[in-house]
């Protein structure tokens, strides 16, 4: 057993230093690459994914894994039972899906990405509505080949690809009564009296200020840049490329301050997570992160309930103000609210900490039903903007700010939305269960004591791998089941305040 163990672990280290050269390869596509590497490029991300695929579904790896997932392997949660169940999963998922079916939708999604593209510049979705219903009956029959029984529901096995575990009737019995509660803030916020004033923030603030500040923050809050970099690329993103070595990227707006700040500490929340994975497990299920959902926790939780704390800028304030000249005549409360600014808007992107949530909401309501087959794409823009004006209490303009504005869905990303809300509903429950640890956490990141958060972060998160599945790990780190009231009581306290809702 000791010896197929060790082949094993092996075969995954060489298979992850595979997969590491591909994620390099691609940073580089986003950063410095000129344009006319390009074709290239795809070439050599290509032939890298093939081989990937090749290696992760080798009959080797498959003989292997029969064996020792019949041998004794130690307590479920140890290091042995982990790593070879996680690779259990990961050669299931890669296996079950036939060549063919994978081929046309690595086809497809190209394709319908292209197609998408035009019909949101044009504003034109019949142009796109033939591509998602090709990538939409590809998808079914994807998640078909997945699914655990033919009772579970299809939209399961799309989103246990991003959240293990995770199922669609938990994640109802978690939205509806969140949006329930989030529906009435969001009236009460647009009726408050004293709202906080937007333009300061879109007035002049220098890229080289920007560029140092951004750097610095990342850099307090614990994104080690001796084992990583920032830079600028379109869309920001963080790309952990290995033990040693993770690259973030922002992107800057010289008349929008929250742009590269807050963008940058997302990324480096993203980052600190990456950097505090176990290196001796690298390419194992030990080594690696949860879900899509834990590591948007961690991007969350430093970009907004860290950063856009009143004591985080108690503490970065005097130094913003000496930054930028902008700044000067503007009070710290001030600045506090405008960075805190609600207001419901059609883009998800650009959405404020509470009406993000109703924006997935509304993303999983309809993908659901387009997967369910309840929905005709034909039908989505009208269903789309039914379901705006009842969150939002507003309509979209056109399609291009409404169903059309997110590539999610024309690249095969089905499930893959509910994955930003669970960030910020895990976000809430570890933070309450740090504090409860720590004490009072703002005391600490008033005087610029961002470490304690970080060291306990790695030592309840990062360090565990994929020992416990999402809400299991929220089980044995906070003692309590996985629910949105911790994040519902911040949000109704912090922007009580915010917004002076005394009543
Ligand atoms: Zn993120």
């Amino acid at each position: 057993m000791e010896e197929t163990y060790r082949e094993l672990t092996t075969y995954l280290r060489r298979l992850a230093l595979l997969g590491s050269s591909n994620s390099l390869l691609s940073w580089e596509r986003e950063t410095f690459m000129p344009e006319g590497g390009t074709q290239l490029r795809s070439e050599q991300v290509s032939l890298l994914a093939g081989v990937q695929h090749q290696w992760a579904t080798a009959p080797r790896l498959g003989e292997l894994l029969d064996e020792l997932i019949e041998a004794d392997l130690g307590p479920a949660d140890g290091p042995t039972a982990v790593n070879v169940r996680q690779a259990k999963r990961d050669y299931d998922l890669a296996t079950k899906l036939p060549q063919r079916l994978v081929e046309d939708l690595s086809r497809v999604t190209t394709l319908s990405q292209g197609a998408w593209h035009r019909a949101k510049q044009s504003n034109d979705f019949s142009a796109f509505e033939p591509w998602l219903d090709q990538v939409l009956t590809l998808k079914r029959e994807e998640a078909d080949c997945l699914r655990a029984g033919a009772d579970a529901p299809l939209y399961d096995s799309l989103l246990d690809q991003y959240e293990p575990g995770m199922t669609t009737e938990q994640l109802k019995a978690t939205f509806g009564p969140l949006r329930e509660q989030l529906v009435p803030l969001v009236s009460a916020i647009a009726d408050a009296s004293d709202k906080p004033a937007a333009d300061i923030l879109n007035r002049d603030f220098p890229i080289d200020q920007q560029q140092a500040f951004s750097r610095k923050a990342a850099a307090a809050i614990g994104f080690d840049l001796d084992s990583g970099r920032i830079d600028e690329s379109a869309h920001p993103f963080c790309s952990g490329i290995g033990p040693g070595d993770c690259r973030l990227t922002t992107r800057y707006d010289e008349q929008f301050f929250n742009m590269a700040f807050f963008g940058t500490l997302h990324e480096a929340g993203h980052g600190i997570y990456e950097q505090g994975l176990n290196p001796e497990a690298f390419g194992l299920g030990m080594g690696q992160s949860v879900s899509l959902g834990i590591h948007e926790s961690q991007s969350r939780m430093w970009e907004n309930l860290v950063g856009r704390s009143h004591a985080f800028w108690h503490h970065f304030y005097p130094e913003a103000q000496e930054r930028y000249a902008a700044l000067k005549d503007v009070p710290l409360e001030q600045f506090y609210r405008s960075i805190n600014l609600v207001e419901p808007s059609w883009i998800r992107v650009e959405a404020d900490e509470v009406t993000y949530n109703l924006h997935i909401m509304l993303r999983f309501e309809l993908e659901q039903q387009l997967v369910a087959g309840d929905l005709k794409t034909a039908d989505l823009p009208e269903a789309w903007n039914a379901l705006f004006r009842e969150y939002f209490g507003i309509t979209p303009p056109d399609d291009a700010h409404g169903c059309l504005q997110d590539v999610h869905w024309s690249a095969g990303l089905f499930g893959y939305f509910p994955t930003y809300a669970l960030g910020n509903i895990y976000a809430a429950q570890f933070y309450n269960a740090a504090e409860r640890e720590l004490g009072n956490l703002h005391d600490l990141f008033a005087s610029g004591q961002f470490a304690p958060l970080k060291d306990w972060l790695n030592k309840n998160i990062h360090s565990r791998g994929q020992q416990y599945l999402a809400a299991d790990l929220v089980k044995v780190v906070t003692g309590e089941e996985f629910s949105a009231d911790p994040l519902l009581q911040y949000l109704n306290h912090k922007f009580g305040e915010v917004y002076r809702l005394s009543n």
